[in-house]
């Protein structure tokens, strides 16, 4: 699944490809993403616009243009590449935005969970992103910010750190790799932890996105423009997949068991 370090990895390598360039083309090959696509739409708003910027917001890719903004969100399995117009189609290449550069942006989603979407202005009120919690790497994302949200909440903490109503963009991997960072463990409810472990807390989230997406910049180029399928990146988790094996930390045995039907990892010693 690609976690917000892949997707803001995606959004650094094909800046260069599209900003600045216009809309040749839009091919919509099989409508039948998350949301159903719109292939008339797409071509009366996008054709001949230029792309301003594109930004990340959680996990979606903004594509801004004077009269509103394309958004793509990657789903369980979609990855966009940039490609040229006779780069032979796979199956599962949904969709493509040809540029006037003959830069040719290419979705590709086997499992079809993605979504592409266009909205008018004012682009973050569309009903995707108003309800979104602050950026990980904004000031608004603290320990006040999380200690202020979960009082009086009994659910696990590691369930409010993946609501994307309270900060967006952690995933099930950076949210075991951060509680244990912060030494904090999964199941402890949110609603009891106090202020000061929270501050461990958001700088441990911040610390594992940044590092995650730093190691992306090394793959890049293959990530978005290389041949084969693309991968997702190859974490060095300290934590995650690591059940059975010992802790880095403490030498205990690191466990797993689900929370909310997602495999959760923590050692016993050093989280509490
Ligand atoms: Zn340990």
């Amino acid at each position: 699944v690609p976690e917000l370090p892949e997707v803001e990895t995606t959004r650094r390598a094909i800046l260069p490809y599209v900003v600045g360039h216009r809309v040749a083309d839009v091919v919509v090959r099989d409508p039948r993403l998350r949301y159903g696509v719109d292939a008339e739409e797409m071509q009366r708003e996008l054709c001949g616009r230029r792309i301003d910027t594109v930004e990340r917001r959680g996990k979606y890719l903004l594509f801004h243009c004077e009269n509103g903004a394309l958004l793509v969100h990657l789903g369980m399995s979609g990855s966009l590449r940039i490609v040229t117009k006779r780069s032979p189609v796979d199956k599962h290449d949904h969709f493509d935005l040809l540029l006037d550069n003959g830069c040719l942006l290419r979705l590709r989603d086997p499992r079809r969970f993605g979504s592409i979407v266009w909205t008018h202005p004012p682009v973050h009120c569309h009903r995707l992103l108003r309800h979104l919690g602050p950026e990980p790497d904004n000031e608004a994302f603290s320990g006040r910010h999380l200690f202020d949200v979960s009082r009086g909440r009994t659910v696990p903490v590691k369930q409010l750190l993946m609501d994307s109503q309270v900060v967006v963009g952690v995933g099930n991997i950076y949210a075991n790799e951060a509680l244990f960072a912060a030494g904090i463990s999964p199941f402890r409810q949110a609603g009891k932890i106090s202020e000061f472990r929270y501050e461990r807390l958001a700088q441990a989230v911040r610390a594992v996105l940044a590092r995650a997406i730093e190691a992306g910049g090394t793959t890049l180029r293959d990530f978005v423009s290389g041949e084969g399928s693309p991968g997702y990146f190859q974490q060095r988790l300290r934590i995650y997949g690591r059940a059975g094996e010992s802790c880095f930390v403490c030498g205990h045995v690191v466990k797993c068991r689900p929370l909310g039907q997602r495999a959760t990892y923590y050692c016993g010693h050093c989280q509490h």
